[in-house]
């Protein structure tokens, strides 16, 4: 295969990304390309120099091992503008890594760096929006584009928000739970809700000690919601074998629980959500409200997976709801379709003290 030089430069120069900065999972998205990066939020860095030594699997491996010069942290957690520099860096050498990009640096001409849309749950604060764009920018982007998440997600599982009529998106992620309500384009109601997936883990972790003693790690307790979890009754109720410590004795111990008892065990998870969205739809105008029975809700994000949760959503708020397809990648997606016509879509951009509009 012959490379066209010309073509090869010109695709370096319209190197656009979409990225979804999960709490749990962040993901890149390259036109052209499709998804190029999937890894847990994390990031490893040396301790003395702040130098970023690993991200997203590799970095989470390390938690609870790390040696002593080494910190394993969550950015998205802190929104620390030096942990999300560190990692953005590891990010944006992953991209290189994979050839995308990186060969501006033997060309002759200066090529410009990435334009990058970056996806931010909606209930950021400004210094939390600005770290964001700072770090993004300190990491070498060319143009750094901010979107609320749940547009993102919208945009990526293809709803039509820019239409007359509404639509209502649900992403559940790990630590935040984004709803949004959409007319003409624009949110009429938002919550952005700090209760999703690792919520239910925790809720599967407190349940266990408390009816059988045992302490589990957050790994087990997300095992057990994968493999079991669930929001309605289900055909084939299951079991599984779960390790951790007694309490009592102090030693570890193996015990069986049914996808019965982790249901019960995140329920308190899933009502919270369902109020949260009873609340939206509550105080949505009777118009929309028509047409949102009409549409129905579209659930992006990991924790829209959990088991019967659509039907369950469905049977509590009398609506019609459906999961995205590959729900996970939703908001990564739509990041990246909006440098597709940036005049178009600058509408459904957020700015900070640092992007007049
Ligand atoms: P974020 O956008 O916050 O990074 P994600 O959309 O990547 O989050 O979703 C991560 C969450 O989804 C985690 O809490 C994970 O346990 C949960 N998750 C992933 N798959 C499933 C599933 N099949 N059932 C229930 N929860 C799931
Ligand atoms: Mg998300």
């Amino acid at each position: 295969m012959t490379i066209n030089p010309l073509n090869w430069l010109l695709g370096l120069f319209s190197l656009d990304i979409g990225i979804d900065l999960g709490t749990a999972n962040t993901l890149v998205h390259v036109r052209g390309k499709g998804i190029v990066l999937n890894e847990p939020s994390w990031v490893a860095i040396e301790k003395r120099t702040k130098r970023p030594l690993y991200i997203g699997a590799e970095a989470k491996e390390m938690v609870g091992r790390t040696p002593a010069n080494v910190l394993a942290l969550r950015p998205l957690r802190s929104f620390n503008v030096y942990h999300l520099f560190a990692h953005m860096t590891r990010v944006r050498d992953a991209v290189e890594i994979q050839g995308i990009g990186k060969a501006h640096e033997q060309s002759v001409a200066p090529v410009p760096r990435p334009r990058v849309v970056i996806g931010i749950p909606s209930g950021a604060t400004e210094v939390e929006r600005r770290a964001v764009f700072d770090a993004t920018m300190a990491a070498g982007a060319r143009e750094t584009f901010l979107i609320e998440e749940p547009t993102a997600a919208a945009l990526g599982a293809n709803l039509p928000i820019g239409e007359i009529g509404g639509s209502m998106i649900v992403d559940i992620g790990g630590g935040t739970t984004e709803v949004a309500i959409y007319s003409l384009g624009g949110i009429v109601v938002s919550r952005s809700l700090r209760v999703a997936g690792d919520e239910m883990d925790q809720e599967i972790i407190a349940y266990i000690r408390n009816k059988y003693n045992l302490l589990i790690g957050e790994r087990m307790a997300e095992r057990a919601k994968l493999a079991l979890g669930s929001a309605f009754p289900i055909k084939d109720e299951r079991t599984m074998t779960l390790r951790g410590r007694n309490l009592v004795s102090g030693l570890p111990e193996a015990i069986e629980v049914s996808s019965i008892e982790i249901r019960e065990a995140i329920s308190g998870t899933v009502k919270v959500i369902i109020e949260t969205l009873r609340d939206a739809i509550n105080e949505t105008p009777p118009e929309i409200i028509s047409d949102l029975m009409e549409v129905g809700i579209c659930l992006p994000g990991g924790g829209s997976q959990l088991r019967g949760l659509e039907k369950r959503v469905s049977d509590e708020l009398n609506m019609r709801v459906w999961v995205a397809d590959d729900p996970m990648t939703c908001v990564a997606r739509g990041a990246g379709l909006i440098l597709d016509n940036l005049e178009v879509n600058r509408r459904h951009l957020v700015t900070t003290a640092r992007t007049p509009a």
